[in-house]
């Protein structure tokens, strides 16, 4: 069994049904969404197939919806684009969007300096002379010279072709938009009416926009857990207060890198990584994984460590961005992540368990550590677990035991949800009253899928109130009799 999970973003090349049945069979745990791409329709229609084919193949499979958030981008502008040449002066227009992909600018002084259109009204507010502006994905960079009615002008520093929305990073600049846009809003609504499994949200600067978008997904009728997207420099200053707020974190290493400078990122993973596990918090490593298998059947030698690498930091899931999403090899690049990350998984002295926050001391956590101390003593077949809201099988998959974790729930979203825990195998089952009842059926339902055999221990941890969120109390070894 795989222990880290895949997370893949559907696109054009991978929406069609055939296609998410193969890459739900060779590894896909979590379907991502990208709401930066695509409309409404798609996506309802993506959510309908990835169920659909999710259901037939008795699979649980996680839909995971990423938020656009306040990306600033380049407007409309002519197939050709603009070039731009180092030392040129170019004026940057700010303004919102206008249908038909109109800037509707303030009103500036005729010139003779190519302006280009930015979506985003409070530029001129917001930037200031010194500051840096860089261009689809940091390839080309401007300096800010001087700011003036609404204009700001610049000077070229790395030259290039500037495209129709690319988008733009103020790496230094304090954005003052709001993290959760009125296009954000809209989408969170949709993602709880159509019961997406888990929220991603883009540029959080720290726990505030947190609460805000759980506030709305509360008001929306939802219970999403929230993942907070860690891609600019606010986010990892106010880190910890993030990691105490959400439920998880991305390592969305595109921007990050962008907006802190590449060399800084392997560091940075490490380290939220090993905050996120401090905190139990659930934590995936984006971008570029595989990048060169957009176009190639097989993976380069550095991506095939950068999947390993994150493993061996200690990450509960690896992601797959354009390999997936618009790539001409979706199915092989699943199943060469699934490749490596089993090999990695092979390699135990590399993993790490990490030592849980103190102030998180309580009875789950203590029962939690001792379940797998216990497993791993016995060399147990398997942790088998009851959850409510999947916060013990959560706590057990950061023990990172040897043992796959069986967690059955009676509710289908907190199954779903599990699919994205390390070492988790998620199951429904139907609550039993009666402790003893309980174990059989859990014996049973063990055998029949195989995950145990007579003779094999297994360890059963449960609450002896059912139905009492955070109850789990009592922990059997158990060996399964003939
Ligand atoms: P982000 O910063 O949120 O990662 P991105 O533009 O890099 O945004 P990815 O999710 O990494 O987008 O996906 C990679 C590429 O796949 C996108 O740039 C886009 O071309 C394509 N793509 C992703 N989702 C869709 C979609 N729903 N419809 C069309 N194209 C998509
Ligand atoms: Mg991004
Ligand atoms: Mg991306």
């Amino acid at each position: 069994m795989r222990k880290a999970k895949i997370v893949c973003t559907i696109g054009p090349a991978s929406a069609e049904p055939s296609i998410l049945e193969q890459l739900i069979t060779s590894g896909m745990n979590v379907a991502r969404l990208n709401f930066s791409h695509g409309t409404h329709e798609s996506h309802r229609a993506a959510i309908a197939s990835i169920r659909a084919v999710a259901e037939r193949l008795h699979l649980p499979v996680a839909i995971l919806q990423d938020l656009q958030g306040p990306r600033i981008r380049v407007g409309a502008l002519d197939e050709a684009g603009i070039e731009v040449t180092a030392g040129q002066r170019i004026r940057l227009v700010g303004g919102l969007l206008r249908s038909g992909g109109q800037i509707g600018s303030q009103t500036l002084a005729p010139s003779s300096v190519t302006e280009i259109p930015v979506v985003y009204p409070q530029l001129a507010r917001d930037v200031r002379p010194g500051a840096r502006v860089l261009i689809d994905d940091g390839l080309i960079e401007l300096l800010v010279t001087t700011v003036s009615g609404g204009a700001v002008e610049c000077q070229v520093q790395a030259g290039g072709r500037i495209r129709s929305h690319k988008g733009i990073n103020l790496p230094g600049t304090t954005i003052s938009a709001p993290t959760l846009t009125d296009k954000d809003r809209k989408d969170i609504r949709f993602g709880v009416a159509e019961g997406v499994d888990y929220m991603a949200l883009s540029f959080v600067r720290g726990p505030e926009d947190v609460q805000a978008a759980r506030r709305l997904v509360l008001e929306c009728g939802g219970d999403q857990p929230i993942i907070a997207k860690i891609e600019r420099a606010e986010a990892i200053a106010s880190l910890d207060a993030l990691l105490e707020e959400a439920d998880g974190v991305m390592i969305a290493r595109g921007d990050l890198g962008v907006e802190m400078g590449p060399e800084v990122v392997p560091i940075l993973q490490k380290r939220i990584i090993t905050k996120a596990n401090h905190y139990r918090r659930l934590v995936i490593t984006a971008t570029q994984m595989l990048e060169s298998m957009t176009q190639h059947p097989s993976p380069t030698r550095a991506e095939a460590s950068d999947v390993a690498n994150a493993i061996f930091d200690g990450t509960d899931a690896v992601m797959l961005s354009a390999e997936t999403a618009r790539g001409q090899y979706p199915v092989e690049s699943v199943q060469v992540m699934d490749r490596i990350v089993r090999v990695a998984e092979g390699e135990t002295q590399f993993l790490t368990v990490g030592s849980a926050d103190p102030e998180s001391r309580a009875i789950p956590e203590a029962m939690c550590e001792a379940a797998a101390s216990a497993a791993d003593a016995t060399a147990a077949a398997a942790i088998a677990t009851f959850s409510e809201s999947g916060a013990t099988a959560r706590l057990l998959s950061k023990q990172r035991p040897a043992a796959p974790i069986v967690a059955f729930t009676p509710h289908e979203a907190v199954c779903r949800r599990m699919a994205l825990y390390w070492g988790v195998l998620p199951r429904l089952m139907a609550r039993v009253q009666n402790p003893d009842e309980r174990v059989r059926a859990v014996e049973q339902r063990l055998m029949e899928e195989r995950v145990v055999q007579t003779g094999d221990c297994v360890v059963l941890l449960s609450g002896t109130v059912t139905g009492q969120l955070g109850g789990t109390n009592v922990m059997k070894l158990h060996r399964i009799a003939s």
